[in-house]
């Protein structure tokens, strides 16, 4: 949202860009503003087909001579034009209805009405206009508003055969009166039912496709993480390897990588049970996420095994990295087994640039053997 309120300011020394971005009648930024001035376009456009149908009804006599359809429109296109400033503008968002649809639908409800005024034998079939308007309610109100603007259109619809009733007496049939009065009621009525329905599904729509974006991240984020220790797995350490190598390969940055593996973890399960073993791998994983710097990219690679990337991270740092997780790992206790000390033994590497992901991997696992060979519970690296 922001970002769109960001780009409505451009600096005044884009003089070119600012010129044609006011005379762009539908800016693509913010979409939402830009959903709303198309819908108020279309509404300026219906109005348009309405003025024409207006002339050609005069021309025909089917309206009275003297409709001054050239007053009625100009205030309409006028008011439509402070209804476009304010939505462009962005002020209709601080009110409550950012499309001004209430707003909009009274003023082509009061607009229709005046024309209605100025009907003849054409009366009935022009009440259907009062039914474009409501249209615009179909998507954007729900059922309580759409029965207000229904109210309020039989309401004008009420005031104007009052008014003629009073005022013309002799030109007024009653029967007409009435007839037009309940087929307008009617019709209304079946707007609000048809229309509240359209809303409501509208609504529910909108919630499933929520409901499916979040299944959707919640998937992703699943997709990335082992089960036991919620730690990236082997997959997305791959794929952030293989980026972060090119990162290093184009800026020449030092990347260093080591590969960590429990020591005997076989007797851990054979000792104690695979629950146990499963209890040490947490351990692990939950201390070493605590240990390790946030830039880090830890991930369980497999089994008991373990990777680490130290992205711009200097041998030294890398290597005090890995011994002080080391020793705060040996330091761990066990409810299950009070006198158990894990270990770990851990093979560090540097990326040579150029090299694939595998030649680095291999370097680090010939580290990582070298340092079993040498006793475990110890960091080897190899250059
Ligand atoms: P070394 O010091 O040489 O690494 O010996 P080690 O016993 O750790 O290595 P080895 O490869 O012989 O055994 C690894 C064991 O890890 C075997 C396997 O059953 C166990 N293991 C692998 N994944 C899991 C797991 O998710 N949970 C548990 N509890 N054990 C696992
Ligand atoms: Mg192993
Ligand atoms: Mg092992």
């Amino acid at each position: 949202m922001r970002k769109t309120v960001k780009s409505d300011k451009k600096p005044p020394g884009h003089q070119q860009d600012f010129i044609a971005y006011v005379f762009t009648l539908i800016p693509a930024d913010p979409p939402e503003r830009a959903i709303r001035l198309r819908r108020q376009i279309m509404a300026v456009y219906s109005y348009c087909l309405l003025w024409v149908g207006t002339i050609i009804g005069v021309e025909l006599s089917a309206f009275a001579p003297d409709t001054p359809h050239l007053t009625i429109f100009a205030v309409l296109f006028a008011i439509n034009l402070v209804f476009y400033l304010l939505i462009r503008s962005g002020l209709s968002e601080r009110l409550g209805d950012p499309s001004l649809t209430i707003l909009q639908m009274a003023t082509g409800i009061i607009l229709t009405t005046v024309i209605l005024h100025y009907t003849r034998e054409l009366r009935g079939a022009m009440l259907s206009i009062y039914f474009m308007v409501m249209t615009f309610g179909i998507f954007a109100l729900d059922r309580r508003r759409q029965m207000a603007m229904a109210g309020f259109t039989l309401l004008c619809f009420t005031a104007l055969q009052v008014y003629e009733w009073i005022e013309t007496p002799q030109q007024a049939i009653f029967s007409f009166l009435i007839g037009h009065w309940i087929i307008l009621a009617l019709i209304l009525c079946w707007f609000i039912y048809m229309g509240g329905y359209i809303h409501n599904l509208q609504n529910r729509v909108r919630d499933q496709r929520e409901n499916l974006r979040d299944a959707h991240r919640r998937l992703k984020a699943i997709a990335v993480r082992d089960d036991l220790t919620g730690l990236y797995n082997r997959r997305h350490f791959l794929e952030r390897l293989e980026e972060e190598l090119s990162l290093a390969n184009r800026n020449h940055t030092p990347l260093y990588l080591a590969i960590i593996d429990l020591d005997h973890f076989k007797q851990v399960n054979d000792n104690y049970g695979h629950h146990s073993g499963d209890e040490v791998l947490s351990r692990f994983a939950r201390i070493a996420s605590q240990s390790l710097r946030k830039s880090d990219l830890l991930a369980r690679y497999g089994g008991e095994e373990f990777v680490v990337l130290f992205p711009h991270a200097s041998e030294a740092a890398s290597e005090a990295a890995l011994e002080r997780l080391r020793s705060q790992f040996a330091e761990q206790g066990y409810d299950f087994a009070p006198q158990l000390h894990t270990t770990f033994s851990a093979g560090l590497t540097a990326f040579h640039e150029g090299e694939t992901a595998d030649q680095l991997t291999k370097r680090a696992d010939t580290a990582l053997y070298e340092a079993k060979s040498r006793g475990r519970n110890r960091i080897a690296k190899l250059p």
